[in-house]
């Protein structure tokens, strides 16, 4: 079934999307489905070796702000932020699609994890979506909506998702103590728990393709999510349709967080 959109019923409204790498990455199909219904985007890149592949798609998304932003570099954060008030002045939306976790601690096993390792990622893909909202918030003097991603692997055992598992964790309840904190300026705040989607981070993780082909057998739905389906979730919950909703982790999995374990056995994946 094709989506079908045309209806502009984001025109206007400012969204900050960090975390395109390529054209795979889930934060591109989140920023082409806030572009489809008319917002107007900021995107930003690692580095100078991603923005040959990233300002294509900035290109492509008529985003009249791309800077670099590697969260782990004191200022560069601060510096987006600056170039948006001073472009923008306001903000709507901001979806945070980063995630990083050094090789070792993350293929050696969680109980194998270094301390440093622990700390980058936690950094990283946690902490750094605190810090965004922090500096979005000013902005969203007429309420907004705020989004990280997270992944299933928060609440319940995925095998090889190790570190990431704690990480993700804590960027679901610090979406939800976000959500409490913001809540009275009308900003609301989502975790979105995509299931598996082939892109440069899931081919990190260990036996992913096994994954994949899990999430479809499992899945009520069928079939495996792409990141248009990110996006359009990210899209509706940043509406006024959803001004009630917030502090929750909404799944985009075709229901594969419903389903009781069916699979082979676990265990057999464990490693560490
Ligand atoms: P991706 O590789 O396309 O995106 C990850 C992004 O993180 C890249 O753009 C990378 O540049 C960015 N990043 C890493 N370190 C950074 C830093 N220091 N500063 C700024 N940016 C940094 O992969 P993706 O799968 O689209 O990942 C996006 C998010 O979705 C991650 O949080 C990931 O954990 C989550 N997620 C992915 C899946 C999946 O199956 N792919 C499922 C659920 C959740």
């Amino acid at each position: 079934m094709a989506i079908e959109t045309a209806l502009p019923l984001l025109r206007g409204k400012k969204v900050f999307v960090a975390g395109i790498a390529n054209e795979h990455s889930i934060a591109f199909g989140c920023a082409k489905a806030f572009r489809e219904l008319g917002a107007e985007l900021a995107i930003t890149y690692l580095n100078e070796k991603s923005k040959a592949y990233v300002a294509p798609l900035a290109e492509q998304l008529e985003a009249p702000i791309f800077l670099p932003l590697d969260v782990s570099q004191p200022g560069q954060l601060e510096a987006v932020f600056e170039q948006i008030t001073q472009q923008w002045g306001r903000l709507d939306a901001i979806v945070h699609s980063i995630a990083f976790a050094p090789k070792d601690d993350l293929q050696g096993g969680l109980v194998n994890c270094s301390a440093e390792g622990f700390a980058t990622a936690m950094d990283i893909s946690c902490h750094s979506f605190i810090r965004m909202a922090r500096l979005a918030a000013p902005l969203m003097d007429e309420g907004g909506a705020m989004f990280a991603m997270s992944y299933h692997g928060a609440t319940e055992v995925v095998p090889n998702y190790n570190v990431m598992g704690p990480v993700k964790a804590a960027l679901e309840s610090a979406c939800r103590y976000l959500a409490y904190e913001l809540g009275p300026r009308k900003i609301r705040v989502h975790a979105i728990s995509p299931g598996p989607l082939k892109t440069r981070a899931a081919s990190g993780l260990k036996d992913f393709d096994l994954l994949l082909n899990e999430a479809v057998e499992r899945a009520p739905i069928g079939e495996l999510v792409d990141i248009m389906d990110v996006g359009f979730t990210c899209a509706f919950l940043a509406m006024p349709y959803a001004r009630r909703l917030t502090g929750s982790t909404v799944y985009v999995d075709g229901g594969v967080n419903i389903m009781a374990w069916s699979g082979d056995n676990p265990v057999a994946h464990r490693c560490g």
